[in-house]
């Protein structure tokens, strides 16, 4: 981790010029890891799913159900003597699922490789480090070619959106592109190759927002990529300054945070096209995205996703239900029946698209507060803060503008250094104004519904 973070410091000090061609760079690389060999491949039978009828579908997730099971017991060391009694033939239906017990987060945290395919070399797979939507840090592994098939799902949905993954884009996300301190525009940088102007969600302050503004007027990408709460900020500021922000794209995608009605309609007035909302997770086991009808489906081919009750049944229509996740994409490492942590309403399974795939009414696991920064920033998502760290759990608590509390639940490996290294990286978000005090915990309280909320804010 050192390593990584200190490249990163020595990245913040460079000139504009030099960082974008260091973007540009790392761009390439990306996209090697996503387009590379086999991706259209993958892309094409993707794509083809789409003509099958719903019973071809059916049959054809029931296959793959069948196939990951058969895989899971022979090869990967955690299922072995959970599914002794399970034979790959009992499935004959989707609902025959329920047949396997569910995989909890933590059986993944403490003992990742157990889950991964005994016949790879790990040292030889890519590892994903994400913190989830509940921010317990997890590592998945997968190969070159499961991280390309994943693209590939995405890139089909943004087919149906109207653009594709060779287009222009701005992203304003969760990267910090932009060092907090730096106190005047450029506010983003450039990736040549990817066509993607990455912008900071850090600096959306009303005094930069007009620099954001223009910008985007100046390069008019394809698609904006971003956080609601960052591409909504900038839509409030455009529409309380009576800045028509029509015709700079032709959609907005958003994901990462809960996206809300207001929001939503404020952004689609002001940018003047739809905003699509899509609900992914890092372990490659969920891909649930809006049609341009509004509704939410579960692309069912990337990922069979179940909606259970209390009792762990199926939930009905219009319930509150919790994600259960069957990724069919990360066949090295297969997460069968795991419980994500995310909690949706349960869709009717009716929308005008006339798509198999099923809905969800709406997407409730990531209701996030967000940090408010003497600078008057809103930072709304810091759990990739913590992303490699030695952390179990996390939580951020704010009741004056000075100050946030870090709650912390160390893990095995957590040092001497590690608190001062996660004050650095808290304060490229933050800035350096807001004063960061660490608390050790042994356990953060959950919320109603199980959730662990990453940021609690009690401000006025
Ligand atoms: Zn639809």
């Amino acid at each position: 981790m050192g390593k990584k973070k200190s490249l990163n410091n020595i990245y913040y000090h460079l000139p504009v010029w030099l960082q974008n061609v260091l973007i540009s760079a790392y761009g390439l690389y990306i996209n090697q890891i996503r387009h590379g060999k086999k991706f259209h491949q993958a892309l094409e039978k993707v794509e083809s799913n789409l003509a099958l009828s719903s019973v071809e579908f059916d049959q054809y997730l029931v296959d793959q159900l069948r196939d990951l099971v058969g895989l899971a017991k022979a090869h990967v060391p955690y299922y072995r003597e959970r599914f002794k009694e399970i034979e790959p033939q009992q499935f004959q239906t989707l609902a025959d699922i329920e047949k396997l017990p569910l995989l909890e987060k933590q059986s993944i945290r403490e003992n990742p490789l157990d889950l991964v395919d005994e016949r790879e070399d790990p040292e030889k797979l890519h590892v994903i480090h994400t913190t989830g939507t509940t921010g317990t840090p997890l590592n998945i592994y997968c190969t070159a070619e499961a991280r390309k098939l994943n693209y590939a799902f995405f890139s089909r949905y943004l087919h149906q959106v109207g653009v594709t993954y060779k287009d222009s884009r701005v992203t304003i996300g969760g990267r910090i592109v932009v060092p907090s301190w730096q106190e005047r525009p450029p506010f983003w940088r450039n990736s040549y190759f990817q066509k993607n102007h990455l912008f900071s969600s850090y600096h959306l302050s009303d005094k930069w927002l007009p620099f954001y503004i223009d910008q985007l007027k100046s390069i008019k990408p394809s698609y904006i990529d971003a956080y609601p709460s960052s591409v909504y900020t900038i839509a409030k500021y455009a529409d309380d300054h009576d800045n028509s922000l029509s015709g700079i794209t032709e959609a907005v995608v958003t994901s990462a945070e809960t996206l809300y009605e207001n929001q939503r309609a404020l952004i689609e007035k002001q940018f003047d096209c739809r905003v699509y909302d899509q609900y992914g997770a890092a372990e490659m086991c969920v891909f649930i995205a809006q049609c341009e009808h509004g509704s939410y489906h579960v692309h069912s081919d990337c990922a069979i996703v179940e909606f259970l009750d209390e009792n762990a049944k199926p939930a009905a229509a219009g319930e509150e239900a919790e994600v259960v996740c069957t990724g069919l994409v990360n066949r090295t490492m297969p997460l069968i029946r795991y419980r994500i942590g995310d909690k949706v309403v349960v869709g009717d399974n009716n929308c005008k698209c006339g798509s198999h795939f099923p809905t969800v009414e709406r997407v409730i696991g990531r209701c996030d507060d967000y940090i408010l920064t003497p600078e008057g920033n809103k930072i709304g998502r810091l759990s990739p803060v913590l992303k490699g760290f030695p952390v179990k759990e996390a939580q951020y608590r704010q009741s004056i503008v000075e100050e946030v509390d870090v709650l912390l639940v160390k893990d095995v490996g957590y040092g001497e250094t590690t608190e001062n290294e996660i004050v650095n990286e808290l304060a490229k978000r933050l800035g350096n104004k807001i004063i960061i005090n660490v608390k050790y915990v042994d356990k953060i309280e959950r919320s109603k519904g199980m959730k662990l909320k990453s940021i609690v804010s009690n401000l006025k």
